[in-house]
C-alpha cells in the first residue's frame, strides 16, 4: 500500500490528508508494517527529527483504526500493536515463546481460508462474523531448530 493510495482514499472519504497523519502511515509503510506500538511509532518520528508530540501520535493512531487503515493488535498484557490493515486478504499471526518475534500467516493460510467451515457453522446459527483474530503461540521453526541442535 502507498501513501498515494491511501491519500486518494482519505479523500474520497472526505477526510484531510493532515501532515500528521501522512507522518504515521509512513512509518507503517517505511517499517513494513512492522507490529509496532504507539510509543514505537512515536520514537521513530523523533529519530527522523520530526517535530510531533506524543498525544498527537496517540491521537493519530487512534483515528486511522477508527478510519480502517490501522488494525490494533494485542500480543502482550496492556500492550497495543498496530498495523497497516492488509487489502489483499487478511493474516493470523504466530507469536514465538521463545524468541518473541511475531510471524504473520498469509496467503493459503488466511484465516478466512482456514475457518471458512467455522464461519459458515456460525452463519448457520446466525452468528455474522467480521473479523477474525487468530494469534498463535509456540516455538517457530528457527528456535525449533536450535533446540534441537543443543540436544545433540
Ligand atoms: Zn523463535
Ligand atoms: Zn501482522
Amino acid at each position: 500500500m502507498h501513501v498515494d493510495n491511501l491519500k486518494k482514499e482519505l479523500r474520497d472519504r472526505k477526510y484531510r490528508m493532515t501532515p500528521q497523519r501522512e507522518q504515521v502511515l509512513k512509518v507503517f509503510i517505511e517499517t513494513n508494517s512492522e507490529h509496532l506500538g504507539a510509543e514505537e511509532v512515536y520514537r521513530y518520528l523523533v529519530s527522523k527529527k520530526l517535530n510531533v508530540s506524543k498525544a498527537t501520535v496517540y491521537r493519530t493512531i487512534d483515528l486511522l483504526v477508527e478510519l480502517g487503515f490501522l488494525r490494533r493488535l494485542q500480543f502482550d498484557e496492556g500492550v497495543y500493536r498496530y498495523e497497516l490493515v492488509d487489502r489483499e486478504g487478511k493474516h493470523s499471526h504466530f507469536i514465538c515463546n521463545s524468541c518473541g518475534m511475531i510471524y504473520e500467516l498469509k496467503g493459503e493460510l488466511s484465516p478466512d481460508n482456514v475457518m471458512k467451515s467455522y464461519i459458515d457453522f456460525l452463519k448457520s446459527k446466525g452468528y455474522l462474523v467480521d473479523e477474525i483474530d487468530l494469534k498463535f503461540r509456540g516455538i517457530c521453526p528457527k528456535c525449533a531448530k536450535g533446540i534441537k541442535k543443543s540436544k545433540k
